[in-house]
């Protein structure tokens, strides 16, 4: 296992955005993980924490990354025994791509994971944000999570229930996660007689209407409905939302519906309401707001985009006065979705 120095990771992320990593090292087998262990460890005292990289999608370096990087290419996707009420079950590694998989699955006659075409990453990435679009949640397709801390080459496999996950969120995001690695992903789809289609999303109801019901024409719907809003990373470069929706409470939401009916909230229960980040962006005006090259995608105000030599400091501080915009605007504050390194 080499390491590289002084590596351009630009093309190893989906925002397109040059910067440098003074060390990196690709890990393509778990026969590797004791040597990915030992430049882990290597790294005490180094200016950044060594990061670990999947497919860059979800990820904006906002300068050169003085530390390692570790870039993740496991491979292997294999069925395990069915589960008690006949479900299917798969393990991935974690270098595996995310919408890959769901292809695969969703055309071999394996629903379950069709909601979640589309999205780029790996499948380490997936259960790391806990993906999700169109009414569907990684979490709710995850059985169980495999790592290798980094720190001690120690194996664990988390339950669904000890991996945490939120929106957006995981025990893989909290401190005590810093040296852990995600090898593989284990995922439990229903048994095909007990597949239910996940339609309730805005859209999909709709371009689903006079089809089959079947998980392919899921698939395909979600794909085009994708395609309409979303811009393709290969041609420009983003990260998909680079907010999040907030939750706020339920009273505050109230108070803003009444100054503004047409806001996009739902209500979540426990006196709490999410609101549409992209609806609040657009309404204070930063459809099209731009920095350098940095600009926020006319098609869906929630994307920013590189529009081509945008450097990570033009889209930071885009960031940054789209968050103090709306919190004058509406009193709310938004938090980025992608990790800002
Ligand atoms: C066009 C576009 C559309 C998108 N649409 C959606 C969407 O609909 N829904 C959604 O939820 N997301 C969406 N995203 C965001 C992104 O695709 C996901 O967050 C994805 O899961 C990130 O995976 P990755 O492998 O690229 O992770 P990276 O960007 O490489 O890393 C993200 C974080 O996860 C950590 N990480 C990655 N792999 C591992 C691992 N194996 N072990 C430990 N830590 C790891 C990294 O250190 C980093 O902190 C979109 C992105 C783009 C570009």
């Amino acid at each position: 296992m080499q390491i590289e120095k002084n590596v351009s990771v630009g093309s190893l992320t989906t925002f397109h955005i040059e910067a440098k990593a003074s060390r990196l090292l690709t890990l393509k087998s778990e026969n590797e993980l004791p040597a990915l262990c030992e430049a882990f460890r290597a790294e005490k005292g180094a200016a950044r924490r060594p990061l670990i990289l999947g497919a860059g999608s979800n990820v904006l370096f906002t300068g050169d990354y003085d530390g390692l990087v570790a870039v993740n290419r496991l491979t292997g996707v294999r069925e395990l025994e069915p589960g008690p009420e006949g479900e299917y079950r798969f393990r991935a590694a974690s270098g595996e791509t995310m919408d890959h998989l769901v292809r695969m699955l969703t055309l071999s006659g394996h629903p379950g994971l069709e909601n979640l075409v589309l999205i780029p990453g790996s499948v380490g990435g997936a259960a790391v944000q806990n993906i999700g679009a169109y009414g569907l949640e990684a979490a709710e397709r995850i059985e169980s999570v495999e790592i290798c801390d980094l720190e001690d080459g120690s194996r664990r496999v988390l339950s669904c229930e000890e991996c945490d996950f939120r929106y957006r969120d995981s025990v893989f995001k909290r401190p005590q996660a810093a040296s852990w690695l995600v090898t593989a992903v284990t995922f439990s789809l229903p048994a095909p007689q007990d597949w239910l289609p996940v339609t309730g999303y805005k859209g999909l109801a709709a371009a689903l209407e006079g089809k089959p019901l079947d998980a392919a024409a899921v698939m395909h719907a979600v794909e085009a409905l994708r395609r309409a809003k979303l811009p393709d990373p290969e041609a420009v470069g983003n990260a998909g939302s680079f907010f999040k929706n907030p939750v706020i409470p339920e009273l505050q939401a109230r108070a803003l519906l009444e100054s503004y009916p047409s806001l996009v909230s739902y209500p979540l229960g426990g006196r709490r309401t999410k609101l549409a980040a992209g609806w609040l962006i657009e309404a204070a005006g930063f459809k099209g707001a731009s920095v350098g090259a940095a600009a926020v995608w006319d098609r869906q105000a929630l994307v920013l985009v590189n529009r081509g030599g945008a450097t990570g400091r033009d889209v930071e501080a885009l960031c940054a006065r789209i968050i103090e915009g709306i919190e004058r605007k509406f009193g709310v504050r938004l938090t980025p979705e992608v990790v800002i390194l």
